[in-house]
């Protein structure tokens, strides 16, 4: 059978045992490789459900302009369902985001839009905001850090996923951005899986981790309830690096810079544990990093 459209190959992500880092025969180290999403990331599943919502709703049609403020994957996840659905993409970007994801987003066919390095995707938040508050009858504006759309994806989608694909998990682990990942998890967990502990990553300083944000001290939407978060483990650029490479040079897995920051704290957890399922999400791959200090 084949897919109509290359965004009903969203999700249904391979779960893979992680061996040579995490060598503890009675700790099970899960990675959720969100790399193998089309778009290249996490981000595919909270654009569409986004996306068909406002469509739903009415409140998205062919007439207006999808619009987003991004540090990257949102951006190019939109461009991607946006190219195949026939819609017109604005992607709002910081400056400082690797030229892969900029190359990637002028490839899918939409607009790119970018903002001061130094305001981080805050600074893209501002401009997009701007726009659309110019000529709010053109955008269609996805507003991924509050829209509830953006966590609901991930409660109906990847939630779901993880519960059949690991009955029993002690830890689940995603590091922090907008915050929709693991809201949506942690929200389903509650429900479902009650005694699985939620594990938030956030960076110790600054957006030099690539899709991460510290909701404490840079900026945090509406989405951000740690409420839900039963621990936060800090992240240093250095320590994310170092397990981004780890991952790749050990297990053959690509991954980017919060996959790193993510390792880490699995790392931290597995230290303090005899046994159990730790969950990782991984939310991309490595090749979009080539051209960063990740890699380089
Ligand atoms: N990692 C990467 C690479 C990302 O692009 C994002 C999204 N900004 C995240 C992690 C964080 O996910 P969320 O926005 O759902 O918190």
């Amino acid at each position: 059978m084949f897919k109509k459209y290359i965004f009903e190959a969203i999700g249904n992500t391979p779960l893979i045992k992680m061996k040579k880092m995490f060598m503890d025969e009675k700790i099970e180290v899960l990675a959720k490789t969100e790399s193998r999403n089309p778009g290249g990331s996490i981000k595919d599943r909270a654009a569409l459900f986004m996306l068909e919502m406002a469509e739903k709703k009415g409140e998205l049609d062919k007439k207006k302009t999808i619009l987003e403020a991004t540090s990257g994957n949102m951006g190019i996840s939109l461009s991607m369902i946006g190219a195949a659905k026939g819609y017109r993409v604005k992607v709002v970007m910081s400056e400082g985001v690797s030229d892969e994801r900029k190359a990637l987003i002028k490839a899918l066919g939409a607009e790119l839009i970018l903002t001061s390095s130094e305001l981080g995707t805050e600074g893209a938040l501002r401009e997009a905001k701007y726009i659309f508050k110019m000529n709010p009858d053109k955008y269609w504006f996805a507003d991924q850090f509050n829209n509830p759309d953006n966590a609901n994806s991930h409660y109906y989608g990847i939630a779901e996923e993880l519960l059949a694909q690991s009955p029993e998990t002690d830890f689940l682990i995603a590091g922090i951005g907008t915050s929709g990942t693991i809201s949506g998890i942690a929200r389903k967990f509650r429900e479902k899986s009650p005694d699985t502990k939620i594990v938030g990553v956030i960076p110790d300083r600054g957006y030099g981790i690539h899709g991460l944000q510290n909701p404490f001290h840079d900026f945090a939407g509406e989405l951000f309830n740690g409420k839900y978060v039963d621990e936060f483990i800090y992240a240093s650029k250095e320590e994310a690096f170092k397990l981004s490479r780890d991952a790749a040079k050990k297990e053959g897995l690509l991954v980017g810079m919060s996959s790193g920051a993510a390792l880490f704290a699995a790392k931290k957890i597995t230290q303090k544990i005899q046994r159990g399922t730790v969950i990782v999400i991984l939310p991309d791959s490595g090749e979009k990093y080539l051209s960063t200090e990740l890699f380089r």
